[in-house]
Protein backbone atom coordinates (compact mmCIF):
# COMPACT_ATOMS: atom_id res chain seq x y z
CA UNK A 1 0.00 0.00 0.00
CA UNK A 2 1.59 3.55 -1.08
CA UNK A 3 0.88 5.61 1.85
CA UNK A 4 2.12 9.20 0.08
CA UNK A 5 3.44 9.90 -3.04
CA UNK A 6 6.63 11.22 -3.03
CA UNK A 7 8.66 12.88 -5.26
CA UNK A 8 10.78 10.26 -7.25
CA UNK A 9 14.38 12.10 -8.28
CA UNK A 10 13.80 11.19 -11.29
CA UNK A 11 10.83 12.60 -12.08
CA UNK A 12 12.27 15.09 -14.39
CA UNK A 13 11.12 16.09 -17.03
CA UNK A 14 11.30 18.58 -20.19
CA UNK A 15 9.96 20.74 -23.15
CA UNK A 16 9.81 18.90 -26.13
CA UNK A 17 7.48 20.25 -28.61
CA UNK A 18 8.76 18.46 -31.88
CA UNK A 19 8.77 14.72 -31.76
CA UNK A 20 10.99 14.65 -34.88
CA UNK A 21 14.19 14.92 -34.53
CA UNK A 22 15.44 18.19 -35.63
CA UNK A 23 18.63 19.39 -34.13
CA UNK A 24 18.77 22.63 -35.22
CA UNK A 25 15.64 24.05 -34.42
CA UNK A 26 14.41 22.08 -31.19
CA UNK A 27 12.82 24.96 -29.35
CA UNK A 28 13.54 23.32 -25.59
CA UNK A 29 12.49 25.76 -22.93
CA UNK A 30 16.01 24.48 -21.15
CA UNK A 31 17.77 27.46 -19.54
CA UNK A 32 19.77 28.16 -16.47
CA UNK A 33 22.92 26.03 -17.24
CA UNK A 34 24.87 25.68 -13.93
CA UNK A 35 28.09 28.30 -13.69
CA UNK A 36 30.67 25.57 -12.58
CA UNK A 37 31.94 27.87 -9.15
CA UNK A 38 35.47 27.59 -8.17
CA UNK A 39 35.45 24.50 -5.43
CA UNK A 40 38.01 24.29 -3.17
CA UNK A 41 38.06 20.35 -3.34
CA UNK A 42 36.98 17.68 -5.77
CA UNK A 43 33.38 18.12 -6.89
CA UNK A 44 31.46 15.36 -6.71
CA UNK A 45 28.25 14.88 -8.31
CA UNK A 46 25.03 12.41 -8.85
CA UNK A 47 22.32 10.97 -10.94
CA UNK A 48 20.39 9.07 -8.81
CA UNK A 49 17.01 7.36 -10.79
CA UNK A 50 14.59 4.90 -9.67
CA UNK A 51 14.59 1.78 -11.84
CA UNK A 52 10.74 2.32 -12.36
CA UNK A 53 10.69 2.19 -16.07
CA UNK A 54 12.88 3.59 -19.10
CA UNK A 55 14.72 6.76 -18.73
CA UNK A 56 13.03 9.50 -21.01
CA UNK A 57 14.45 12.42 -22.43
CA UNK A 58 14.05 14.32 -18.63
CA UNK A 59 16.35 11.92 -17.37
CA UNK A 60 19.08 11.87 -19.82
CA UNK A 61 19.40 16.07 -19.72
CA UNK A 62 19.19 15.59 -16.00
CA UNK A 63 21.92 12.85 -15.82
CA UNK A 64 24.06 14.75 -18.51
CA UNK A 65 23.52 17.70 -16.59
CA UNK A 66 25.40 16.45 -13.33
CA UNK A 67 28.03 14.66 -15.76
CA UNK A 68 28.83 17.65 -16.98
CA UNK A 69 29.18 19.75 -13.67
CA UNK A 70 32.08 16.88 -12.57
CA UNK A 71 33.56 16.51 -15.82
CA UNK A 72 34.04 20.11 -16.56
CA UNK A 73 35.69 20.61 -13.23
CA UNK A 74 37.69 17.38 -13.14
CA UNK A 75 35.27 16.13 -10.38
CA UNK A 76 33.98 13.07 -9.26
CA UNK A 77 30.04 11.32 -11.12
CA UNK A 78 28.46 8.73 -9.30
CA UNK A 79 25.68 7.30 -10.24
CA UNK A 80 23.02 5.60 -7.44
CA UNK A 81 20.06 3.48 -8.27
CA UNK A 82 17.38 4.86 -6.06
CA UNK A 83 15.08 1.37 -5.44
CA UNK A 84 13.80 1.37 -1.99
CA UNK A 85 10.15 1.56 -3.59
CA UNK A 86 10.27 -2.67 -3.78
CA UNK A 87 7.08 -2.70 -5.37
CA UNK A 88 7.89 -0.66 -8.23
CA UNK A 89 11.59 -1.08 -8.87
CA UNK A 90 12.34 -3.71 -11.39
CA UNK A 91 15.89 -4.79 -12.30
CA UNK A 92 14.89 -4.63 -15.77
CA UNK A 93 15.29 -1.08 -15.67
CA UNK A 94 17.98 -0.71 -13.26
CA UNK A 95 20.06 -2.73 -16.31
CA UNK A 96 18.34 -0.44 -18.64
CA UNK A 97 19.08 2.77 -17.82
CA UNK A 98 22.75 2.06 -17.47
CA UNK A 99 23.07 0.56 -20.53
CA UNK A 100 21.25 3.75 -21.57
CA UNK A 101 23.73 6.26 -20.29
CA UNK A 102 26.33 4.27 -21.04
CA UNK A 103 25.06 4.73 -24.93
CA UNK A 104 24.90 8.46 -24.03
CA UNK A 105 28.05 8.23 -23.16
CA UNK A 106 28.61 8.58 -19.45
CA UNK A 107 30.65 6.73 -17.37
CA UNK A 108 30.34 6.61 -13.37
CA UNK A 109 32.41 5.35 -10.96
CA UNK A 110 32.28 1.81 -9.37
CA UNK A 111 30.29 0.44 -7.53
CA UNK A 112 27.32 1.52 -8.07
CA UNK A 113 25.26 2.67 -4.69
CA UNK A 114 21.72 0.75 -4.73
CA UNK A 115 19.51 1.87 -1.65
CA UNK A 116 18.05 -1.20 -1.35
CA UNK A 117 21.11 -2.60 -0.18
CA UNK A 118 21.12 -0.26 3.00
CA UNK A 119 18.07 -0.38 4.22
CA UNK A 120 19.77 -1.05 8.10
CA UNK A 121 21.50 2.37 7.30
CA UNK A 122 18.50 4.28 6.86
CA UNK A 123 16.93 2.29 9.53
CA UNK A 124 19.57 3.44 12.42
CA UNK A 125 19.13 7.04 10.77
CA UNK A 126 15.42 6.86 11.44
CA UNK A 127 15.46 5.42 14.73
CA UNK A 128 17.94 8.31 16.05
CA UNK A 129 15.29 11.05 14.69
CA UNK A 130 12.92 8.85 16.55
CA UNK A 131 15.07 8.84 19.90
CA UNK A 132 14.85 12.56 20.20
CA UNK A 133 11.52 12.77 19.83
CA UNK A 134 11.48 14.13 16.27
CA UNK A 135 9.12 11.65 14.87
CA UNK A 136 5.59 10.19 15.57
CA UNK A 137 3.67 7.66 14.00
CA UNK A 138 0.55 8.92 11.84
CA UNK A 139 -2.01 6.14 11.43
CA UNK A 140 -4.06 8.30 8.60
CA UNK A 141 -4.90 6.56 5.40
CA UNK A 142 -4.87 8.91 2.35
CA UNK A 143 -8.58 9.49 2.96
CA UNK A 144 -8.91 10.28 5.86
CA UNK A 145 -6.15 12.84 5.09
CA UNK A 146 -8.44 14.41 2.27
CA UNK A 147 -11.35 14.16 4.91
CA UNK A 148 -10.05 16.06 7.82
CA UNK A 149 -8.62 18.63 5.02
CA UNK A 150 -11.93 19.30 3.25
CA UNK A 151 -13.46 19.34 7.15
CA UNK A 152 -11.43 22.13 8.02
CA UNK A 153 -11.62 24.29 4.65
CA UNK A 154 -8.55 23.21 2.87
CA UNK A 155 -4.73 22.89 3.49
CA UNK A 156 -2.02 24.71 1.87
CA UNK A 157 0.31 22.39 -0.81
CA UNK A 158 3.67 20.98 0.40
CA UNK A 159 6.04 18.44 -1.48
CA UNK A 160 3.86 15.56 -1.24
CA UNK A 161 0.43 16.99 -1.32
CA UNK A 162 -1.63 18.96 0.74
CA UNK A 163 -0.57 19.58 4.22
CA UNK A 164 -1.05 16.98 7.00
CA UNK A 165 -3.13 18.99 9.00
CA UNK A 166 -1.53 17.26 12.26
CA UNK A 167 -4.26 14.45 13.46
CA UNK A 168 -1.58 12.18 14.65
CA UNK A 169 0.55 14.90 16.22
CA UNK A 170 -2.29 15.52 19.17
CA UNK A 171 -2.87 11.92 19.96
CA UNK A 172 -2.24 10.79 23.59
CA UNK A 173 0.86 8.21 23.96
CA UNK A 174 -2.02 5.94 25.42
CA UNK A 175 -3.43 5.66 22.24
CA UNK A 176 -0.54 5.63 20.27
CA UNK A 177 0.54 2.72 22.22
CA UNK A 178 -2.61 0.73 21.66
CA UNK A 179 -3.30 1.41 18.16
CA UNK A 180 0.85 0.25 17.65
CA UNK A 181 -0.54 -3.04 19.68
CA UNK A 182 -3.13 -3.23 17.44
CA UNK A 183 -1.04 -4.02 14.92
CA UNK A 184 -2.55 -0.63 12.88
CA UNK A 185 -0.19 0.25 10.66
CA UNK A 186 1.28 3.63 10.43
CA UNK A 187 4.28 6.28 9.02
CA UNK A 188 6.58 8.53 10.22
CA UNK A 189 6.12 11.96 10.26
CA UNK A 190 8.91 14.28 11.01
CA UNK A 191 7.34 16.79 14.01
CA UNK A 192 8.30 20.07 12.13
CA UNK A 193 7.88 22.31 15.10
CA UNK A 194 10.43 20.19 17.37
CA UNK A 195 12.48 19.77 14.71
CA UNK A 196 12.87 23.20 14.21
CA UNK A 197 13.19 23.82 17.94
CA UNK A 198 16.39 22.10 17.21
CA UNK A 199 18.07 23.68 14.89
CA UNK A 200 17.77 27.61 15.76
CA UNK A 201 20.04 28.66 13.24
CA UNK A 202 18.72 30.11 9.79
CA UNK A 203 19.33 26.85 7.22
CA UNK A 204 20.95 28.56 3.93
CA UNK A 205 22.10 26.78 0.75
CA UNK A 206 23.75 28.04 -2.22
CA UNK A 207 21.95 27.51 -5.99
CA UNK A 208 23.58 27.74 -9.03
CA UNK A 209 20.77 29.43 -10.60
CA UNK A 210 19.16 30.81 -7.95
CA UNK A 211 21.75 32.14 -5.87
CA UNK A 212 21.54 32.06 -2.29
CA UNK A 213 18.47 30.48 -0.43
CA UNK A 214 17.18 30.67 2.98
CA UNK A 215 15.46 26.74 3.53
CA UNK A 216 11.57 27.56 4.88
CA UNK A 217 11.06 23.86 6.23
CA UNK A 218 8.21 25.42 7.97
CA UNK A 219 5.94 25.49 4.78
CA UNK A 220 6.54 21.80 4.02
CA UNK A 221 4.02 20.21 7.43
CA UNK A 222 4.79 17.17 8.55
CA UNK A 223 6.19 15.19 6.29
CA UNK A 224 6.12 11.58 6.01
CA UNK A 225 10.24 10.38 6.49
CA UNK A 226 9.41 6.58 6.75
CA UNK A 227 6.88 5.64 4.94
CA UNK A 228 4.67 2.79 5.99
CA UNK A 229 4.77 0.90 3.11
CA UNK A 230 8.36 0.26 2.80
CA UNK A 231 10.02 1.38 5.61
CA UNK A 232 12.02 4.42 4.98
CA UNK A 233 11.39 7.98 1.95
CA UNK A 234 13.06 9.41 -0.70
CA UNK A 235 13.75 12.13 1.41
CA UNK A 236 15.85 10.56 3.65
CA UNK A 237 17.79 8.59 1.90
CA UNK A 238 18.46 11.32 -0.70
CA UNK A 239 19.91 13.28 2.42
CA UNK A 240 21.89 10.59 4.06
CA UNK A 241 23.46 9.06 -0.02
CA UNK A 242 24.18 12.69 -0.56
CA UNK A 243 26.56 12.90 2.16
CA UNK A 244 27.48 9.83 2.51
CA UNK A 245 28.77 9.38 -1.07
CA UNK A 246 30.24 12.88 -0.40
CA UNK A 247 28.08 14.75 -3.24
CA UNK A 248 28.86 18.29 -3.00
CA UNK A 249 26.65 18.99 -5.91
CA UNK A 250 23.27 18.03 -6.48
CA UNK A 251 21.96 18.45 -9.84
CA UNK A 252 18.46 17.83 -10.29
CA UNK A 253 15.42 18.98 -11.94
CA UNK A 254 13.47 22.23 -10.42
CA UNK A 255 10.99 20.02 -9.67
CA UNK A 256 12.75 18.67 -6.41
CA UNK A 257 13.25 22.83 -5.50
CA UNK A 258 10.57 22.73 -2.80
CA UNK A 259 12.32 19.35 -1.33
CA UNK A 260 15.13 21.19 -0.51
CA UNK A 261 14.00 23.19 2.11
CA UNK A 262 13.55 19.58 3.64
CA UNK A 263 16.67 18.25 2.95
CA UNK A 264 18.24 21.30 4.55
CA UNK A 265 16.41 21.08 7.55
CA UNK A 266 17.44 17.43 7.48
CA UNK A 267 20.96 17.91 7.13
CA UNK A 268 21.32 20.28 9.96
CA UNK A 269 18.99 17.84 12.16
CA UNK A 270 21.79 14.79 11.36
CA UNK A 271 24.38 17.17 10.96
CA UNK A 272 25.35 16.15 7.96
CA UNK A 273 27.35 18.61 5.33
CA UNK A 274 25.35 20.50 3.17
CA UNK A 275 25.99 20.21 -0.77
CA UNK A 276 25.67 23.07 -3.43
CA UNK A 277 22.52 22.60 -5.43
CA UNK A 278 21.89 23.18 -9.35
CA UNK A 279 17.93 22.58 -9.70
CA UNK A 280 17.66 22.99 -13.80
CA UNK A 281 15.01 23.68 -16.29
CA UNK A 282 12.63 20.79 -16.82
CA UNK A 283 11.84 19.18 -19.91
CA UNK A 284 7.96 18.94 -21.41
CA UNK A 285 5.96 17.30 -24.37
CA UNK A 286 4.63 18.95 -26.64
CA UNK A 287 1.18 18.93 -24.42
CA UNK A 288 3.27 20.84 -21.94
CA UNK A 289 2.89 17.85 -19.57
CA UNK A 290 5.59 16.57 -17.82
CA UNK A 291 7.74 13.41 -19.31
CA UNK A 292 6.38 10.35 -18.02
CA UNK A 293 8.32 6.93 -18.16
CA UNK A 294 5.12 4.81 -19.60
CA UNK A 295 5.36 6.47 -22.99
CA UNK A 296 8.03 3.88 -24.44
CA UNK A 297 8.15 5.53 -27.85
CA UNK A 298 9.60 8.45 -25.83
CA UNK A 299 11.97 7.15 -23.65
CA UNK A 300 15.21 6.54 -24.59
CA UNK A 301 15.44 3.30 -25.01
CA UNK A 302 12.67 3.35 -27.70
CA UNK A 303 14.02 6.79 -29.25
CA UNK A 304 17.51 3.94 -29.93
CA UNK A 305 14.78 1.52 -30.97
CA UNK A 306 13.52 3.91 -33.81
CA UNK A 307 16.87 4.81 -35.04
CA UNK A 308 17.72 7.93 -33.20
CA UNK A 309 21.71 8.33 -32.88
CA UNK A 310 23.39 9.84 -29.98
CA UNK A 311 24.37 12.78 -31.13
CA UNK A 312 20.60 13.65 -32.24
CA UNK A 313 19.37 13.25 -29.03
CA UNK A 314 22.04 15.60 -27.76
CA UNK A 315 21.52 18.12 -29.78
CA UNK A 316 17.67 17.66 -29.49
CA UNK A 317 18.14 17.99 -25.49
CA UNK A 318 21.02 21.33 -26.56
CA UNK A 319 23.77 19.13 -24.73
CA UNK A 320 27.07 19.57 -26.46
CA UNK A 321 30.49 17.34 -25.15
ZN1 LIG B 1 -2.15 10.75 10.89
Amino acid sequence: MIFVEIPVLNKVSGELRDPACVPDRADLSLRDEPIVQPNFGTLVTRFAPSPTGFLHLGHAYSAWMAWRLAVQSGGRFLLRIEDIDVTRCRPEYDAALQDDLAWLGLRWEQPVRRQSEHLPEYRSVVEGLWSRGLLYPCFCSRAEIQREIEAAGGAPHGIDGPLYPGTCRRLSADEVNARVQRGDPYALRLNLERALESVPVELCWMDLQRGDQRAQPEVLGDVVLVRRDIGCSYHLCVVWDDALQGVTHVSRGEDLFEATHLHRLLQALLNLPVPVYSHHGLLKDAAGKRLAKRDRAESLRGLREQGMCRENILARLRLHE
